[in-house]
């Protein structure tokens, strides 16, 4: 089988390796289709850096090619989704069996080999089974909303509810989607006025660009009550305590993404306020759930405008991206294609 692999910041290089199924509970899946998003781009430039060489790939589809003779929720052809994440099997949580609690989940592309790659080698605890319904684009966007969704938990805000949500990327667009499938009232807010009309034909009512009346704007919408909780994704140019004074007293503040840049915040509205700061990240991934918001079309992801490239320009698009995303320009997903 064939990787790909970044052996060192600026370098996409190929490797044949051999793997094959060792235990009745794994299966080996012909990798289809895997998502190129800005934090792969960002350990190509080495921006990000993790331990050299990486396998990037968080996101990925297949179809299960081999399975072993013990798995009972996939057989050969069976179309899946590669979990993202994966529990460490180390810490105390992971040895008591309950990986969904583990303390160090494993981010595939990150802390563990990703999924460029033309076969992958699983558990079968690791794959979900996709439904005819839900294609296979759409389905490299399970990971985000498992994210997603994590947030909507932590906030557990009741119907009706304001929420400030801060960046208009995948991660901010597809929120505010879910908050108001949870019937609550997202604010969505970026600098970039091209970011935010994609949201609005989402069907994200409330759009606000992050200006001087912004404040004024989050007031005039709530009543004067400004938002109940806030949410900042990461990498988003706004300064991270933007949140702060746009959340009433007593609100959470929640910071999610896939990783943070280092970031510095002056502490004292949120002091004032008694705000609760939390993060989202690399939580447990309830990918069963988030194929079934897909299935229910709880998510439109048709304004992402998600190209698909052959594998072949991987390295042309890793490079030509990652040159644009350093140049400051809101770089979109796009699929590399491995059939
Ligand atoms: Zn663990």
């Amino acid at each position: 089988m064939r990787i790909w692999k970044i052996p060192a910041p600026k370098q996409l290089v190929t490797e044949e390796r051999d793997e094959s199924v060792q235990t009745p509970t794994q299966a080996k899946v012909k990798v289809t289709n895997v998502l190129l998003s800005p934090s792969e781009l960002r350990i190509w430039r080495g921006s990000v850096k993790p331990a050299y060489p990486v396998v990037p790939g968080r996101f990925a589809v297949g179809v299960v090619s081999e399975a072993g003779e013990g798995c009972v929720s996939v057989e050969k052809n069976t179309r899946v989704y590669i979990h993202d994440t994966v529990p460490c099997g180390k810490c105390e949580q992971c040895l008591a069996g309950h990986g969904e609690s583990c303390a160090a989940m494993q981010a595939a592309g990150i802390d563990r080999e990703g999924y460029l790659r033309d076969f992958a080698v699983t558990e079968e605890a690791d794959l979900s089974p996709l439904p005819p319904s839900v294609s296979d684009t759409d389905a490299l966007f399970v990971g985000i909303i498992s994210l997603c969704e994590a947030v909507i938990d932590r906030l557990d805000a009741p119907k009706g509810t304001h929420i400030a949500v801060f960046g208009a990327g995948e991660i901010g667009n597809i929120l505010c989607q879910l908050l108001i499938y949870h019937q609550a009232v997202p604010i969505l807010i970026d600098p970039d006025e091209a970011r935010l009309s994609a949201a609005a034909a989402c069907g994200i009512y409330y759009t606000l660009k992050a200006d001087e009346e912004l404040l004024s704007n989050i007031a005039r919408i709530t009543g004067g009550r400004m938002a109940a909780h806030s949410v900042f994704t990461s990498y988003n140019p706004m300064p991270a305590d933007i949140p702060y004074e746009a959340t009433a007293a007593g609100g959470t503040v929640v910071y999610t993404g896939f990783g943070f840049p280092a970031a510095k915040a002056s502490l004292k509205p949120a002091l004032d306020r008694r705000l609760t700061l939390t993060t989202v990240t690399n939580d447990f991934s309830n990918s069963a759930a988030a194929i079934n918001l897909l299935v229910n079309k709880a998510v439109n992801l048709a304004p992402f405008g998600l190209e698909t490239y052959p594998v072949a320009e991987a390295e042309q698009l890793f490079a030509a991206r990652a040159e644009e995303l350093a140049a400051g320009k809101n770089v979109k997903c796009c699929v590399l294609n491995l059939m």
